[in-house]
């Protein structure tokens, strides 16, 4: 089966053969995996030894998001988010929850965010400590800036969470550049390949000294995890962490994050343009086209049903999302995972095939 669906995503059988044995987390042998990790994950952020950790949290994106706000943004102080989809809304709705005051910046839903509004925006709130910036947004496929954003949050004094999580490990990232950021987070399950049920943030040693006690939250308290000096606090994923580290062995067999942008953004152009030739209509222009997920369009024909195209999909072994994140409908599918130009093309085979089995004549969306 290919799973288009951008995270959790198609693994390699070695990965899923690392879960295959038991693992005492406190056991020393388990020490040095989950040290080496660490290690693997400062690096891939550009992070500076002694400068910079990674500190692993126990569950999916969410939960690192919350951790990064409840760390470092002080409760009631505000952070600027951009409205850029989705994944902008789950970090207002884990903001307000945690008593930090969201301030939300709108963004069209089919562009990338304009670093200058962010710097406006700070300007005109000086009592804005934060801004909470979604990298890659997986709800449209746009890339957002997040070297000029952080540009701009640094010049106006301020400081910056990025939401990396379906970019971490292809989309480029040096957090020795960008000392404005206090975490970037991400999950095991995207861009790196790996399973479900690890989440990161890599932060700055000192910021998360001078943070520390406000999370209002012991298990999200990213400064306590640093406490603890990279020793599990509580029963770690123990299993999911060495399937982590043999991603990381085919991430570097790889040759990196840049060669495997370079297959995603190859996975993405040959959907994007079988899509077209198909007669679909993308939600993104080409030039707003990111390499992580492609949206496209509902077919404007009133035999479309969303559920019923990825049952279709699913009997020629293709999986992908049964919802989507756009305004209007749509249908998205996941470039990342242990896969290849030739698969996009399968899977774009199989959506025509589809399109026909679901009686679906008018390919073309209402509103391009
Ligand atoms: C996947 C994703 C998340 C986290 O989702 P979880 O289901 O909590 O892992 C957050 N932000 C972005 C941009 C994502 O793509």
């Amino acid at each position: 089966m290919l799973m288009l669906t951008p995270g959790p995503v198609t693994t390699r059988p070695e990965v899923r053969a690392a879960l295959g044995h038991d693992i005492a987390p406190w056991d020393n042998d388990f020490k040095a995996i989950y040290l080496r990790v660490l290690d693997r994950v400062r690096g891939i952020a550009g992070g500076i030894e002694g400068v910079h950790t990674a500190l692993p949290l126990q569950g999916s994106g969410h939960f690192a998001i919350e951790a990064a706000i409840r760390t470092f943004v002080v409760p009631g102080d505000k952070i600027l988010i951009p409205a850029t989809g989705r994944y902008s809304e789950s970090m207002i709705r884990l903001a307000r929850e945690a008593g930090r005051v969201p301030v939300i910046l709108p963004v069209a839903p089919n562009e990338p965010t304009d670093p200058g509004l962010v710097a406006t925006a700070l300007a005109a709130d000086p009592s804005i400590t934060h801004v909470g910036q979604v990298y890659s947004e997986t709800g449209s496929g746009v890339i957002h800036d997040a070297v000029a954003i952080g540009a701009a949050v640094r010049r106006a004094g301020r400081r910056m969470i990025l939401d990396a999580v379906s970019a971490f490990g292809a989309l480029p990232l040096d957090l020795s550049q960008q000392p404005e950021i206090d975490a970037v987070v991400f999950t095991s399950n995207k861009c790196i390949e790996a399973l479900p049920g690890l989440a990161f943030a890599v932060s700055r040693i000192d910021r998360l000294n001078a943070c520390k006690g406000q999370a209002g939250s012991w298990s999200l308290d990213l400064a306590d995890i640093l406490a603890n000096n990279g020793r599990p606090r509580f029963t770690p994923p123990a299993q999911i962490v060495a399937a982590f580290d043999k991603a990381l062995d085919f991430f570097d067999a790889e040759g990196g994050r840049a060669q495997r942008l370079a297959r995603y953004t190859a996975n993405a152009t040959t959907f994007y343009d079988g899509m077209v030739r198909l007669g679909l209509t993308p939600w993104l222009q080409r030039a707003h086209q990111g390499p992580i997920i492609v949206v496209i369009r509902a077919p404007n024909d009133p035999a479309w049903n969303l559920q019923q195209f990825v049952d279709a999909l699913k009997a020629r072994d293709v999986l992908i999302s049964n919802f989507f994140n756009t305004p209007t409908p749509s249908f998205r599918v996941g470039c990342i995972g242990a896969i290849g130009p030739d698969d996009m093309s399968r899977a774009v085979a199989a959506m025509d095939a589809a399109l026909k089995e679901i009686g679906i004549t008018r390919r073309e969306a209402a509103c391009p």
